[in-house]
């Protein structure tokens, strides 16, 4: 201490600077003596301003530490000690310094999902150890209600197929939340198809029933379209019923040109008096407008094909296997495409002379013996007749055995009868 003061009296060589450092000395000697605090303002002192001004008042002053020197490193289970000395008094204090792991960033181990709780770890820098904890579920992610009978609706989560289940509240015979009606068949199964709404595609577990009534929504939004084989699995179904919001409802080229054609007992089609697109009369499928015949039930055994209907579409009468008689209108411009395939009982057709078009196999696999065409013929007279397709053919086979035998793929245009020299 001496050794310092002397040093100090020698650099600077002032004795008032030397008394000053004396008095400075000694109040840090007591200001140690009665507290081993840490605090950075010298006990000698008594604020923070250490500059009074007076310029006889510098013996307080705001302790200046330097960096220090290490007395023990910190470690992952031990704090450390560190020892700093003040630049300006000399005084020395010891610190801690914290120990503990050094950890990194947590890391994912196995993410969360909402059916399992995940895990994520953290590694200590220093020693290698790990922590790990649990990471919450996620949320489900429900879809929109459906119904599951009467009185619920479920709602699935889309990630881990986890249901949710409600009552239905009913307004006006009709579910708030899932669009369940009364009557409405359900398990009837669907296919989300355009943003705006879904496709019909099956029914489900309903292949033994009598009646299906489809709803007018799945999951919130309307039923649009029925798929071409959404009732292939239907044996016993005699009644089909058809929401508003249906536009669109499929016919293949294939084995069964309609969804309708495989359902031997169907009765009637019955299309919701608020569709914009389709309607129905007496059970039979017409466009709202009803000049296009879309479907018949197909245990019908006579029928006469309303005036005013301008198109049998494709597939209309397929496999009506009962079918006996058939009575075509005078507006009847065209036969679709296998429109009377497989009517096996049918015997006998007058084609009206307004048909323009019968399109590929529309008798195909009928028993047709007696078909009329009342067809422009010309004659060496000049006179139109009705007559046979066999001769408008110019073939020598009768219009019956060609339809029978030749008939499976091929169109034919009107044509115009010749001038009459
Ligand atoms: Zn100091
Ligand atoms: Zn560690
Ligand atoms: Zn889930
Ligand atoms: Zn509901």
């Amino acid at each position: 201490m001496y050794t310092y003061i002397n040093t100090i009296y020698k650099d600077k060589g002032n004795f008032m600077k030397l008394r000053f450092k004396i008095k400075r000395m000694l109040a840090i000697l007591l200001s140690t003596a009665a507290a081993l605090s840490v605090a950075a303002l010298c006990a000698c002192g008594n604020g923070g301003n250490s500059n009074n001004g007076s310029g006889n008042g510098g013996n307080e002053h705001t302790c200046e530490y330097d960096k220090g020197v290490v007395e023990k490193e910190a470690s992952c289970t031990e704090d450390g000690i560190k020892r700093i000395t003040c630049k300006i008094c000399g005084k020395t204090i010891k610190i801690t310094v914290d120990g503990g792991h050094k950890y990194g960033d947590w890391v994912i181990v196995t993410p969360a999902d909402c059916a399992n709780e995940g895990q994520e770890s953290k590694t200590c820098k220093s020693c290698g150890g790990t922590v790990t904890r649990v990471i919450e579920r996620t949320q489900h992610s429900f879809d929109e209600y459906v119904p599951t009978d009467e009185e619920y609706h479920r709602a699935e989560c889309n990630d881990c197929g986890e249901g949710q289940y409600g009552e239905h509240d009913m307004k006006n015979g009709r579910c708030t939340e899932c669009g369940y009606e009364t009557g409405d068949t359900l398990g009837l199964e669907f296919e989300s198809w355009i943003e705006e709404g879904y496709m019909l595609t099956g029914i489900g577990y309903n292949a033994g029933a009598k009646q299906i009534k489809i709803p007018a929504t799945y999951k919130g939004l309307p039923v649009i379209a029925i798929n071409d084989n959404a009732f292939d699995e239907s044996q016993l179904l005699k009644s089909i019923i058809i929401p508003a919001g249906v536009r669109f409802i499929y016919n293949s080229i294939g084995e069964y040109p309609n969804p309708f054609a495989v359902c031997s007992y169907l009765e009637e089609i019955i299309v919701d008096e608020d569709n914009q697109t389709f309607s129905s009369d007496n059970g039979v499928l017409f466009s709202k407008d009803k000049k296009i015949l879309y479907r018949i039930p197909m245990a019908v055994e006579e029928f006469t094909v309303p005036e005013g209907v301008t198109e049998i579409a494709d597939g209309a009468f397929y496999g009506c296997s009962a079918l006996k008689k058939i009575s075509l209108p005078q507006t009847l411009v065209k036969i679709g495409k296998k429109a009377f395939e497989n009517c096996r009982e049918l015997v006998e057709i007058t084609i009206p002379q307004s048909v323009e078009l019968i399109d590929e196999y529309a008798f195909n696999n009928t028993s047709l013996l007696n078909a009329t065409f009342e067809y422009i013929y010309y004659d060496a007279k000049g006179f139109n007749k009705y007559a046979m397709l066999g001769s408008l053919l110019k073939s020598s086979s009768t219009a019956a055995s060609y339809l029978k035998n030749k008939y499976a793929s091929y169109s034919f245009i009107k044509v115009d009868p010749p001038s009459v020299n």
